[in-house]
C-alpha cells in the first residue's frame, strides 16, 4: 500500500463540509466588502519567491519545494500567495484601469517545515489583498473583516496583535539601534539569528527559541523610531479600531524581515491551538511593487491559515462539523429490480428539485436498508417492493416518529415533494 507524503494530509468526506462551510462564509464576507476572487497559479517561477519573500527566511533558505522542468526552467509550488497576486496585478496590469484592486484567493501553500500538530508541508490559506492604496483605513478594514469573519464563525478565543514597521525613511536608524542591542547579545542567540543578524535584524525580534526570546525581551521597538507620517498612519489605523471597538495589542516583536514590509503589520493569536497561536497574518507591503519591477504602488493583506481555522471552530463551536454535514432527505428502500429501477429514475428527478434521495443499489434485505437510513440520519423512508409496485401503492415511514403514510404510485414525485419542502 503506497502512503500519502509525509507532512500532507487528506481532508476527508466527514470533515469537507466544515471547510466548505468556513470557505462559503468566508468568500461571501469579502464578497459584503467588495472584494472578487482571483486564481492564481500553484507553481511560478523559484525567482519570484526568492525575491519577494527574501533569501533569508525559512521559507526560501529551507523550505520550497523547488524542481527543474523538463524544459531546464526552475519552478516552486508557491509557499504563499501574495507573491503570485502581486505579480498577477502586474503582468496583467490590472493598475492601469483600475489601481485600487480588492482581491482573495483561497487554495494550497506547500512548505517543507517540519510537519507536528497545525503544521503541515501542504496547508490551506485564505488569502486577502489590496493593490494600489496606502490608506491606513485600508489596514484597519482587512483587521475588522477577519474580527468579522472570527465573529461569524462564532469563534470567541482570539486576539488582534499590532504593530507598525515604518518605512524607508525611519527604519534605518531603527535598525542601527537594534543591531547595537542586539550586538552585546549575539552569544546567546542561536544559529539562525546569529547568520541572519546582520542582513536581517528585525528577524530576530520574531525567533521562537526560547534563549532568543528572553535575550530580545529589552529590545528598542520601532515605534519609538516612527517618522511622523508613519505615526500618523499607525494612529489612524488605531483610531478606527477603537471606533470599531475591535480591541487589540500593540506588540513590538510582531515585525517581519523584509525592507519592502512597511507600516501596519498584524497577527491573529489564540489560545486554543497549543504552541500553534498565530491564525492569520497580515500588513501592508509597500515596497513590494518597485522591488518585483513595477511602478511603485502600496499594498497591504493578510493570509489566514485555514487547517488552523477549522479547528479552531471545530473546538469552540460544538456540533458545528455535524450541522454542515449534509443528511440525506429521503432514503428510497427498494426491493427487487423493478423497484430499484422505478427507485433510480425518481432518485434523478428529486436531484433536479434539489432533494437529496438515498437508495441501496446492492438488492439487500429490507432489514438492512432500513438499518442504513437510519445510520445515514434520512428523516424518511419511502418503501418500495414488488407487491407495493403491483399495487401501486408505496408506504412513506417517518422515521423519528415511525408513523406511516400511503402514497400512490401515480403521484410519487410530487407528493414526496410536498412532503421534503413542506
Ligand atoms: P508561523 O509563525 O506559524 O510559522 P508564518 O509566519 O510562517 O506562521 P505566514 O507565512 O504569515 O505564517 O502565513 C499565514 C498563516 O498561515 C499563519 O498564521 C498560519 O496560520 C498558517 N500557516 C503557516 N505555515 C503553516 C503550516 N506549515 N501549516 C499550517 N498552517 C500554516
Ligand atoms: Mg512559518
Amino acid at each position: 500500500m503506497i502512503q500519502r507524503i509525509r507532512g500532507f494530509r487528506d481532508i476527508l468526506p466527514a470533515e469537507s463540509g466544515l471547510w466548505q462551510y468556513i470557505e462559503r462564509t468566508a468568500a461571501g464576507l469579502f464578497t459584503d466588502f467588495g472584494f472578487k476572487q482571483i486564481r492564481i497559479p500553484l507553481m511560478e517561477r523559484t525567482e519570484l519567491f526568492a525575491r519577494s519573500i527574501g533569501e533569508d527566511t525559512d521559507i526560501v533558505e529551507k523550505e520550497m519545494y523547488t524542481l527543474t522542468d523538463r524544459g531546464g526552467d526552475q519552478i516552486t509550488l508557491r509557499p504563499e500567495a501574495t507573491a503570485s497576486v502581486v505579480r498577477a496585478y502586474l503582468q496583467n496590469k490590472l493598475y492601469a484601469t483600475e489601481p485600487v484592486q480588492k482581491v482573495y484567493t483561497i487554495g494550497p501553500m506547500f512548505r517543507r517545515e517540519r510537519p507536528q500538530k497545525g503544521r503541515y508541508r501542504q496547508f490551506y490559506q485564505i488569502n486577502v489583498e489590496v493593490l494600489g492604496s496606502a490608506s491606513a483605513l485600508v489596514d484597519a478594514q482587512l483587521i475588522v473583516m477577519l474580527m468579522r469573519l472570527m465573529a461569524r464563525l462564532e469563534v470567541k478565543d482570539v486576539s488582534v496583535h499590532l504593530n507598525s514597521l515604518g518605512c524607508p525613511e525611519c527604519r534605518p536608524a531603527y535598525r542601527k539601534a537594534l543591531l547595537a542591542y542586539i550586538d552585546g547579545r549575539a552569544e546567546v542567540l542561536c544559529s539562525d539569528c546569529r547568520r541572519r543578524q546582520q542582513n536581517n535584524p528585525l528577524r530576530v525580534l520574531d525567533c521562537k527559541v526560547p534563549d532568543c526570546r528572553d535575550a530580545m525581551a529589552q529590545a528598542p521597538a520601532m515605534r519609538d523610531h516612527l517618522c511622523d507620517d508613519c505615526q500618523a498612519h499607525f494612529e489612524a489605523c488605531c483610531t478606527m479600531l477603537q471606533r470599531q471597538d475591535v480591541p487589540f495589542e500593540i506588540d513590538n516583536r510582531l515585525v517581519r524581515g523584509l525592507d519592502y514590509y512597511t507600516r501596519t503589520t498584524f497577527e491573529i493569536q489564540t489560545s486554543a491551538l497549543g504552541a500553534q497561536s498565530a491564525v492569520a497574518g497580515g500588513g501592508r507591503y509597500d515596497g513590494l511593487m518597485a522591488a518585483l519591477g513595477g511602478p511603485a504602488l502600496p499594498a497591504t493583506g493578510f493570509a489566514i491559515g485555514l487547517d488552523r481555522l477549522v479547528e479552531i471552530v471545530a473546538q469552540s463551536v460544538p456540533g458545528v462539523a455535524d450541522r454542515h454535514q449534509r443528511l440525506p432527505d429521503l432514503y428510497v428502500a427498494a426491493l427487487g429490480d423493478a423497484s430499484q429501477q422505478q427507485a433510480y429514475l425518481w432518485l434523478c428527478q428529486l436531484a433536479d428539485e434539489g432533494i437529496w434521495a438515498e437508495m441501496d443499489f446492492e438488492d439487500r434485505s429490507l432489514k438492512s436498508q432500513m438499518k442504513r437510513a437510519d445510520r445515514l440520519g434520512a428523516p424518511w423512508t419511502l418503501i418500495l417492493g414488488e407487491r407495493e409496485l403491483a399495487e401501486g401503492r408505496l408506504v412513506l415511514r417517518n422515521m423519528q416518529t415511525k408513523q406511516q403514510q400511503p402514497v400512490s404510485l401515480d403521484t410519487v414525485v410530487p407528493e414526496l415533494l410536498g412532503h421534503l419542502k413542506a
